[in-house]
């Protein structure tokens, strides 16, 4: 008897155990069994507990963002306010007519107005913006890069690449530092190949320093070819007049950073952006300008595989909305965390480590993020405590994203929304348990 191999478990025995510990479906949980009783026959159960648990860890789920940096990529960009599903929508049914509508109409009016674009259409994300301006304006001819701008995006998204993709020559222009108006007007009237765009790509995720020269998109307009700016970030008027009352002042970094309706000012033919980055939307892209220009984009059979689903337009046209009403800093989250005072945030700094009876009170630094201008910095208060706290506060019923410096975990309450403070309170009290 004692020369009995070890049996393994039936399966259904397992997905049962595993049911006492994790809160999945049983469907899952028989094939984190299943699974694990092939792999390990002698360990069923322990391998199939680690199956479950990197299922559940798997799980999108609302996390408190406590890092600091507001617009996070790892955790969804901006936040958004939720909205009810449960309904249908009318995103592409003419309510004059009856009939099939437009489901970029909404959207493409609201931005008209905010950036004076004569036209727009969304795309799934930045990217896919500049995919599809290039397929459809840029296919087979010559598109002027200077090789300042001609980046790698992030995730491997490299400008030379992209431009391959679409069937677009690229044609880079003066050198690393220094690209002056000369360099492009040489490239465009070479008369080699046609040129179709002039490109301009806002290098979000660097900065060049020292003996540089760029040219601007208001210098570049006398070429009298088609100047698409890609800037990035979303940013609809750099004069923010949403801040009005809500700061003293617009941060230096915002007035520096190219705003659409400056960009389409200056002579931009088409400005495209993400919607999830300053912008304070949901992820998609915009592609906005001249009206003849947005058509051939969103008339190209590309255009059907990059269209955004309804809820994000849903989405969009709500945030649209906000900048019309001024309501931006009440309305968009991250508007929210970027006007929120100083003394405001030591207020609740000090009013949860005195609640919680854990931790103390830290002045902090916290930052835009997703790429926006170096210097996008922010003072902040928040919570310090010692050692590295951050996978404990990763397993609360909430998880809590927070981030170590020098021995200590730091909780910054810039990227936390107020109502989530509570939140903060019990990981904090249970940290001090453990
Ligand atoms: C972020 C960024 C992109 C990529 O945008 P996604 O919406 O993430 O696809 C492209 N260009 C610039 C300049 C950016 O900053």
């Amino acid at each position: 008897m004692s020369d009995q191999p070890h049996r393994p478990p039936s399966v259904d025995v397992l997905a049962r155990e595993l049911g006492q510990t994790f809160a999945l479906p049983h469907s899952v949980l028989v094939d984190c069994a299943r699974r694990a009783i092939v792999s390990s026959p002698s360990t069923a159960s322990e391998t199939a507990h680690v199956y479950a648990r990197e299922f559940s860890n798997a799980l999108q789920v609302d996390v408190i963002n406590a890092t600091g940096v507001l617009l996070h990529s790892n955790l969804g960009r901006a936040p958004l306010p939720n909205f009810p599903q449960h309904r249908a929508t009318n995103v592409e049914f003419n309510m004059d007519s009856g009939e099939r509508g437009s489901r970029q109409k909404s959207v493409s009016q609201l931005v008209t107005i905010l950036t004076g674009a004569e036209k727009a259409i969304v795309v799934n994300n930045n990217a896919a913006a500049l995919v599809l301006v290039l397929s459809a304006l840029a296919h087979e001819k010559d598109v002027v890069v200077s090789r300042g701008e001609s980046v790698e995006i992030g995730g491997g998204f490299r400008i030379p690449d992209v431009m391959e993709q679409s069937g677009a020559r690229l044609v880079d222009v003066g050198t690393t530092n220094k690209t002056r108006f000369k360099d492009y007007e040489k490239a465009v009237h070479s008369k080699k190949n046609e040129v179709a765009l002039i490109m301009k790509i806002h290098p979000s995720n660097f900065s060049l320093e020292g003996f540089t020269e760029s040219t601007s998109v208001q210098q570049l307009q006398s070429l009298s070819v088609p100047i698409v700016a890609d800037i990035g970030s979303g940013l609809l008027d750099n004069s923010c007049p949403w801040l009005q009352g809500h700061l003293p002042h617009v941060p230096t970094w915002l007035a520096q950073e190219p705003a659409a309706k400056q960009t389409l000012a200056d002579g931009a033919a088409l400005v495209t952006f993400s919607g999830d980055k300053l912008l304070g939307g949901p992820q998609c892209g915009v592609i906005a300008g001249r009206a003849d220009l947005v058509d051939a984009c969103a008339q190209h059979p590309l255009m059907r595989a990059l269209r955004p689903s309804a809820q994000t337009l849903m989405w969009l046209q709500t945030t649209l909305l906000s900048y019309c009403e001024k309501s931006v800093c009440v309305e968009i989250p991250f508007w929210f965390m970027l006007s929120q005072s100083v003394s405001s945030l030591h207020e609740r700094a000090t009013s949860i480590v005195s609640t919680a009876s854990f931790g103390a009170v830290t002045p902090l630094i916290s930052v835009a993020g997703a790429g926006s201008a170096p210097g996008s910095e922010l003072e902040s208060w928040g919570i310090e405590v010692a050692g590295d706290a951050r996978e404990r506060l990763r397993a609360h019923v909430v998880p809590v994203i927070a981030r170590t410096v020098a021995g200590k975990t730091l909780l910054d309450l810039r990227s936390v929304h107020p109502a989530d403070d509570h939140i903060i309170v019990e990981a904090l009290q249970q940290l001090s348990q453990t």
